[in-house]
C-alpha cells in the first residue's frame, strides 16, 4: 500500500512565500470594489441617490423607476471595473453563501449584443431554489423561491462578478434564509430601543446593532491536507496521535507569524480592503497554526455580510497561497479549537454607544438601562440563545477545556457587581432627595472610573461584558453570526418592549419620576436576574453543579440544543417581535436538525473508510513484518528465540488486539447508523445520531491513536499531527 503522506511532505517542504506587493495606503484601497457612498455621489442622479439612502437607512421601499436608475448606475461602474457578470448573493440555511451568475451581455432579436441589467433583475431574481435545504417549507406552501434585494449592503465586485446582496424568501413570503429574519431582528431591536433611548435623549431616531466578530481559523499546508480524507471530507481530523509537542509551550501565542502566513495575511488583507471590509488586527492564536483576524466594528448586517464574504476570500487566498483554511470549531484533538467571539453593542444615529458609560449620571443612567435590560434578555431567554450556536461541529468544542461551557453566564466583573447589588438596595416608589444624590455621586457617576480596568481574565463566561460591548464568546468559527445576533437582537428587543411598558405604568400610575421609574423597574431586574451572573470565582470545580441549583441550562449537544426553538414561549416570542412565524422557526430546526444528522453521518462513514482502508491495512502489514522476524528467530535459535522475541510478540498481541476492538466497532458503529437513518423522525433520527453513533468516534480513535504509537513510522499512512501542525 502506497499513502501519500511522505510525497505531501516532500511537496509542503519546498514552498515559497508569494511575494505581495503593498503598494499605496490601505486607506485609498479602502472600498475601490464596493458601490459605496461615495460611487452612488458620482453615478447617481441626486433623486436616485436621496430614495436609495433612505431605504438604506429607514428600509423603505425603492419604486421601479429608481430601481432602474440605481441598476443603471450599478452596471455602468461595475463594467467600468471589468466585471462581465452579476450575482445575487444570499445566504441559504446551508451556513455559507449562494451565488447565480448571469452575464450582463444580452443579444437582442436583430442579433446586436448589449449589456443588459435593469431594475428588475436589481431587486428580484429567481434562482433554483430547490437545491437549498427549507426545511419543509417548500412543500407545504410554494415550490418557487426569489432573492430581493438588501439596500442596506452595499454591491460590490467579486473577481469580475457584480453580487448584490439579497434576501431570500419564498413565494408565500417565509424567508429561506438567516439574513431575512436577521433584518426583521435588526428592526425589532431599532424599533424597541429608540422608544427607550428616547427617555435620555429626545434626538434619538434610530439605533443600530453593532457587532465586531473575531475570526478565528487554522492554516494546514494544502498538500499536507488533502493527504487526509477526514479532513477533507469533514473538516477536522478524526484520528491522529496528539504531538510530544504541542501547545504546552505557549510560544505560539502572540509569536512571530512565519513568513508564508504573513504573506497569506497581507494578500488576504488586500483584498478584504478593496471589498470594503475593515480588516484590522491579525495574530498568532494559543494553538500552534491558529490565526486571528478581526475588523473594526460595523452595523451587524453589514458586519455579517463582511465575515460571510471574508470566509469565502480566505479560502480563495488560501489556495493561492498553498494552504488549506480550517474554519471547524475541533480540527485537532488536544489543541484549542476555533471560535468566533461576536462582539454587540447598541448605537444611537447620534453617535452614542448605548453600552458606554458616559462623563454624567443621566448619561449612565442610560448606561445601566441598556446594560441591564441585555442581562434581563439573556437570563429569561438563555437556553435561546445557547440554541443559536449548536451545531455538530461546535459540539466538539463547548464545553471542552478552553472553550465557554454549553452553559450561559454573564460575566460583568466584579466593579459592576458591586454596583448592581447597591442598585438593589434602592427603595421602592419614589426616592428621597438624599437618595437620589447618593445614587447619583456614589453610584452611577462612578462607574467610568471603575470600569477602567474590567477585563474577563479568565475569558470562560460565553457571554461577557467588556467596558462598552457584550462579547458573546460560544459562537463557532463556522458559524453563520446572522443566526447567534438573530436570537440577541430578538430578546433584547422583547426585554426593552417590556421594560417602556412597565417604566410608562410607573409615570403613569404611580406618578413617578421618569428616572426614579427607571430605577425602580431595573432594581427589580437585577434582583430577578441574579442566578445569570456569574463572575467566575469560587464555583471553577463545580460550576455544572452550582448551574444546575441555579436551574441555568446545560444543553451539551445539538438535539438538546435544538428543542427550545420551538417551546410555546419561543414561538409567540418570535411571532409577537415580528421575527419569524412558526412555519419558519420549525422550519429552521428541522433543517439544523438535518445538517446534524448528515455532518454526524460523513463523519461515520470516514471512521469505516480510515479504518478498513488505512488503518487496519497498516497494522496488518506491521504485524506481518514482526511475524515474519519472530519466524526468523526461532528458525536460528529453535526453542530458545523467546528470549529475542519477546518485545515483537507482545506489539503482535496488541495489534491484533486494537485490529479487532477497530472492526467490532466501526461494524456496530455502521448498524447503529443503519438503525438511525431507518428513523423517520427527524428529531429521533438526530438524537439516535447523537446517542447511539458519536460515542463510537471517541473509542475508535482510542485504538486508532494507540496503534499509531505503536507502529513503524514509515507505515502510518495518515499524516501526523506533528507533520500537519509544522509551519515553515
Ligand atoms: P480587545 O477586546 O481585544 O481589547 P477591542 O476592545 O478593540 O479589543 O475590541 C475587540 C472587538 O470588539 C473588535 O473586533 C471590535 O471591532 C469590537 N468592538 C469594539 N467596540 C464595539 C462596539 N461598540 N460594538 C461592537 N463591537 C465592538
Ligand atoms: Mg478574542
Amino acid at each position: 500500500m502506497k499513502s501519500s503522506r511522505f510525497a505531501a511532505i516532500a511537496n509542503s517542504q519546498q514552498r515559497n512565500s508569494i511575494a505581495i506587493e503593498e503598494k499605496g495606503r490601505r486607506s485609498e484601497l479602502f472600498g475601490v470594489n464596493v458601490f459605496n457612498e461615495h460611487k452612488m455621489l458620482q453615478y447617481l442622479t441626486k433623486d436616485a441617490l436621496e430614495s436609495l439612502k433612505d431605504a438604506m437607512v429607514s428600509g423603505s421601499k425603492i419604486d421601479r423607476k429608481i430601481a432602474d436608475q440605481v441598476a443603471e448606475a450599478i452596471k455602468g461602474w461595475a463594467i467600468s471595473m471589468g466585471a462581465t457578470h452579476y450575482t445575487h448573493w444570499f445566504q441559504p440555511l446551508t451556513g455559507s453563501t449562494a451565488e447565480k451568475h448571469d452575464a450582463f451581455f444580452d443579444l437582442m432579436p436583430d442579433g446586436t449584443a448589449l449589456e443588459k441589467f435593469g431594475g428588475g433583475q436589481l431587486v428580484q431574481q429567481e434562482p433554483d431554489a430547490s437545491s437549498f435545504p427549507s426545511g419543509g417549507i417548500r412543500n407545504t406552501f410554494e415550490a418557487r423561491g426569489y432573492t430581493a434585494w438588501d439596500p442596506s449592503s452595499p454591491a460590490f465586485i467579486y473577481g469580475t462578478t457584480l453580487c448584490i446582496p439579497t434576501i431570500f424568501v419564498s413565494y408565500t413570503g417565509e424567508a429561506l434564509d438567516n439574513k431575512a429574519p436577521l433584518l426583521r431582528a435588526l428592526s425589532a431591536v431599532d424599533e424597541a430601543a429608540t422608544a427607550v433611548a428616547k427617555y435620555f435623549d429626545k434626538n434619538v431616531t434610530k439605533v443600530n446593532a453593532t457587532l465586531g466578530w473575531e475570526q478565528e481559523y487554522f492554516l494546514i499546508d494544502k498538500a499536507l491536507a488533502h493527504s487526509r480524507p477526514d479532513i477533507i471530507m469533514t473538516g477536522r481530523t478524526l484520528v491522529g496521535e496528539t504531538p510530544a509537542k504541542g501547545q504546552q509551550l505557549d510560544d505560539h501565542y502572540f509569536g512571530v507569524i512565519p513568513g508564508r502566513v504573513l504573506s497569506f495575511m497581507s494578500d488576504l488583507e488586500k483584498e478584504c480592503t478593496k471589498l470594503g471590509i475593515p480588516v484590522k488586527t491579525r495574530h498568532n492564536e494559543v494553538a500552534p497554526n491558529q490565526f486571528e483576524l478581526a475588523p473594526v466594528f460595523e452595523e451587524a448586517n453589514l458586519a455579517i455580510d463582511h465575515n460571510l464574504l471574508l470566509m469565502d476570500v480566505m479560502d480563495k487566498i488560501a489556495d493561492k497561497h498553498q494552504f488549506t483554511v480550517l474554519f471547524h470549531e475541533k480540527p485537532f484533538a488536544g489543541i484549542n479549537g476555533s471560535g468566533k467571539h461576536n462582539n454587540w453593542s447598541l448605537a444611537t444615529d447620534t453617535g452614542v454607544n448605548l453600552l458606554s458609560p458616559g462623563s454624567t449620571p443621566m448619561k449612565n443612567l442610560q448606561f445601566l438601562t441598556f446594560f441591564i435590560n441585555t442581562i434581563k434578555a439573556v437570563d429569561t431567554y438563555e437556553e435561546l440563545l445557547r440554541s443559536s450556536i449548536a451545531s455538530a461541529s461546535n459540539d466538539y468544542r463547548l464545553g471542552a477545556n478552553e472553550a465557554p461551557p454549553a452553559i450561559f453566564s454573564i460575566f460583568v466583573g466584579k466593579q459592576l457587581s458591586s454596583v448592581l447589588d447597591e442598585l438593589e438596595g434602592v427603595s421602592k416608589g419614589k426616592l428621597s432627595p438624599e437618595e437620589k444624590t447618593e445614587l447619583k455621586l456614589n453610584v452611577v457617576g462612578k462607574i467610568p472610573e471603575i470600569l477602567m480596568d474590567n477585563t474577563d481574565r479568565n475569558r470562560t463566561s460565553p457571554f461577557a461584558f467588556t467596558g462598552n460591548k457584550f462579547e458573546m464568546r460560544g459562537v463557532g468559527s463556522k458559524t453563520n453570526c446572522a443566526k447567534p445576533m438573530t436570537i440577541l437582537n430578538t430578546i433584547v428587543a422583547k426585554q426593552l418592549k417590556d421594560f417602556k411598558k412597565e417604566v410608562d405604568a410607573l409615570i403613569d400610575k404611580k406618578s413617578l419620576k421618569k428616572d426614579e421609574a427607571v430605577f425602580n423597574i431595573l432594581r427589580e431586574y437585577i434582583k430577578t436576574s441574579k442566578r445569570i451572573r456569574f463572575d467566575g470565582d469560587g464555583y471553577s470545580q463545580d460550576w455544572e453543579n452550582e448551574a444546575k441549583r441555579r436551574k441555568l441550562s446545560n444543553n451539551r449537544n445539538t438535539p438538546e440544543a435544538l428543542e427550545i426553538l420551538t417551546s410555546k414561549e419561543s414561538l409567540s416570542l418570535f411571532e409577537s417581535m415580528k421575527v419569524m412565524s412558526e412555519v419558519e422557526v420549525r422550519a429552521r430546526q428541522e433543517v439544523d436538525l438535518e445538517n446534524y444528522i448528515m455532518h454526524t453521518q460523513i463523519e461515520g462513514r470516514v471512521y469505516n473508510e480510515l479504518v478498513y482502508g488505512f488503518i487496519i491495512p497498516a497494522a496488518i502489514a506491521y504485524q506481518n513484518t514482526l511475524i515474519k522476524n519472530v519466524s526468523g528467530l526461532k528458525e536460528i535459535y529453535g526453542a530458545a528465540h523467546k528470549k529475542f522475541s519477546e518485545g515483537q510478540l507482545t506489539m503482535i498481541e496488541e495489534i491484533a488486539e486494537h485490529v479487532v476492538s477497530l472492526k467490532k466497532m466501526v461494524d456496530a458503529m455502521a448498524d447503529a447508523r443503519k438503525k438511525a437513518n431507518a428513523l423517520k423522525d427527524t428529531k429521533k433520527k438526530a438524537q439516535a445520531y447523537c446517542n447511539n453513533v458519536k460515542p463510537y468516534f471517541l473509542d475508535i480513535r482510542l485504538h486508532s491513536d494507540k496503534l499509531e504509537k505503536l507502529m513503524d513510522n514509515q507505515l502510518w499512512p495518515l499524516t501526523k499531527y506533528r507533520e500537519l501542525l509544522n509551519l515553515k
